[in-house]
């Protein structure tokens, strides 16, 4: 269970401990300091409703980002962009990063704060098949994970 502690951009100090006795890459993570787990509640996306993985468009996610995730995803389904998502890899998952490059990370994921959601996961080119949505999410306070070679990630870098 090694600790660590983490500057966030949007939290700032973080404390948190890892599940396994070593570091492990993409390992459970619990908070101890700096970040309330309980500021991650349940949202409806009522446009990801029938996609799979997206449980029925209900997500776990930071409260302060609820306003802008849903006005995103209003904006992709005003803008008739809704068919490019084909499944939902979910929000909320309390880990390490997990980089693309396959190495080890000992920095908490943005999953782990509820202010990260990945699209087409299941897609060739890690979802590189959501870049449509990008300029949406942008305009609302994501950054798309193309940039670090994660097409299928968004993740929130200023609250609105
Ligand atoms: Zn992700």
């Amino acid at each position: 269970m090694p600790e660590s502690t983490f500057q966030h951009p949007l939290f700032g100090e973080i404390r948190f401990k890892t599940k396994e006795s070593h570091w492990k890459r993409g390992d459970k993570i619990t908070f101890i300091s700096g970040f309330n787990s309980a500021d991650i509640l349940p949202v409806f996306i009522p446009q990801l409703q029938g996609i799979p993985g997206s449980h029925k468009g209900r997500l776990r996610f930071h409260k302060n980002a609820h306003e802008q995730l849903l006005k995103a995803f209003a904006e992709v389904q005003e803008k008739d962009l809704l068919r490019h998502i084909k499944t939902c890899g979910g929000a909320l998952n309390q880990r390490l990063r997990k980089p693309t490059s396959g190495n080890l990370s000992k920095l908490p994921s943005n999953h782990a704060f509820g202010i990260a959601i990945d699209l087409n996961e299941d897609d060739p080119n890690f979802g590189d098949s959501v870049a449509p949505l990008a300029p949406i999410f942008e305009a609302h306070g994501f950054t798309w994970g193309k940039a670090f070679n994660d097409p299928m990630h968004f993740e929130v870098n200023k609250f609105l």
